[in-house]
């Protein structure tokens, strides 16, 4: 999945051209600058997810709040989440005083539908399926719901920009989608995020409010207006170079991606046990992780550890995952915070002690998911394929 394996000239020429013009943010000084990355990525961004807007902020976490708050969600407001996720998913709504709704997952890894039509209350604003590793949830079924109870669809996209469902980027199907551009994602600007629309009202909104309300009328910052309340979310022109040269590198890095899944992939299937994770009708991935399930938890953990012992690097057990899994967030589920939140989230977060999660964890306890690394030869992916088999039949 890492862009910042695939770092070289193209990346240093337009960090260079930046340096050179001295101008390191993306608003203003426009007499002074030759160029202007962020608008140039958020250009070629928009392109490639077929929508009319892009807008790019300063993390996959930013992207998630503003897009949040472009939709008008905010305090008291449910939004419904999978159980499986990044903390990032929980964070960002928490941070506009909605109301994290945790929901079951399954097999596609991604909200199971039928979980989340049982969860909308009057208070649900929204969905937010998250497409973790690669792969998307059931959106077909997501979208009717969101139809039927007049609720916005917004996409965290982080981990699967390049996949898509129906012929259409992940990310362009809903009301909204995020994007993450940190260092571990399949392309980085280092640090850095964007919301992609085709809704102008929720671009506009997006826009203004990462950069403190600024409504950018004109060509003089000092004069700008601020027609509501807003925040700084911006990205730097430095960051937004890095990814102008990696965006153009995204077609590649899915091929040598989809080429080393297909090898693993097709090694994995010649044992019977082993299973994959469910695409959703009319979808396809982004390659990024090989995510299969075996018959039990206990050969599951056993198989993870050898798969470690062997040199099998990158091999994931999210079941136990301090970070991606509802089973480690005491924090959240208790509200271990730094200062005290507003009275919405104490009186209307769910008791999640209380909450029986166990059609998540019947199925998470089996998933192992293995990164796809672009700096592999085939050769190695090859030998890598056939340790894997070797690793998993023994412990069967
Ligand atoms: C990485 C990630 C985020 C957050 O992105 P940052 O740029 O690191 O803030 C959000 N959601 C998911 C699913 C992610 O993988």
């Amino acid at each position: 999945m890492p862009g910042f394996e695939f770092f070289g000239e193209e990346e240093r020429k337009e960090v260079n051209d930046v340096l050179n013009s001295g101008v390191l943010m993306r608003y203003g000084f426009d007499n002074a600058r030759s160029d202007w990355k962020a608008l140039e990525l958020e250009k070629l961004l928009a392109q490639k997810m077929e929508v009319k807007h892009a807008h790019l902020v300063s993390s996959g976490t930013a992207a998630l709040s503003v897009a949040l708050i472009a939709a008008g969600i905010g305090s008291g407001d449910e939004v419904i989440m999978p159980t499986f996720t990044f903390v990032a998913t929980f964070e960002a709504i928490l941070s506009v005083g909605a109301i994290p709704i945790l929901v079951n997952i399954d097999e596609t890894l991604g909200l199971d539908p039928d979980a989340v039509a049982e969860a909308i209350t009057k208070k649900t604003k929204a969905i937010m399926p998250v497409h973790m590793c690669g792969s998307m949830s059931n959106l077909g079924p997501l979208k009717k719901l969101c139809k039927k109870h007049k609720l916005k669809l917004i996409e965290d996209a982080c981990q699967a920009i390049g996949g898509s469902y129906k012929n259409k980027p992940l990310g362009s199907i809903g009301d909204i989608g995020c994007f993450s551009f940190d260092y571990v994602k399949t392309i980085t600007c280092g640090e850095g995020g964007a919301i992609v629309t085709n809704n102008p009202k929720y671009y506009t909104n997006a826009e203004y409010f990462s950069d403190h309300g600024h409504d950018h009328i004109g060509k003089d910052r000092g004069a700008d207006k601020h027609p509501f309340i807003g925040y700084n979310f911006r990205i730097s022109e430095l960051h937004a170079a890095v990814g102008v040269a990696q965006i153009q590198k995204l077609d590649s890095f899915l091929a040598t991606q989809k080429k080393y899944f297909t090898i693993i992939e097709n090694a994995l299937k010649t044992i019977p046990q082993v299973t994959f994770r469910e695409i959703p009708k009319g979808g396809e991935q982004n390659y990024s992780f090989i995510s299969f399930f075996l018959p039990n938890k206990s050969v599951t953990k056993k198989v993870h550890a050898a798969l470690g012992t062997a040199g099998i690097d990158a091999s994931f057990y999210w079941f136990d995952n301090n970070w991606h899994y509802h089973r480690k967030w005491r924090h959240f589920k208790h509200l271990k915070t730094l200062s005290y939140y507003s009275n919405a989230i104490y009186n209307q977060l769910p008791n999640y002690d209380k909450i029986d999660f166990s059609d998540s964890d019947k199925i998470m306890s089996r998933t192992i998911s293995c990164l796809i690394k672009l700096s592999w030869t085939e050769e190695e992916v090859k030998l890598r394929a056939e340790k894997m088999v070797a690793v998993i039949k023994e412990n069967l």
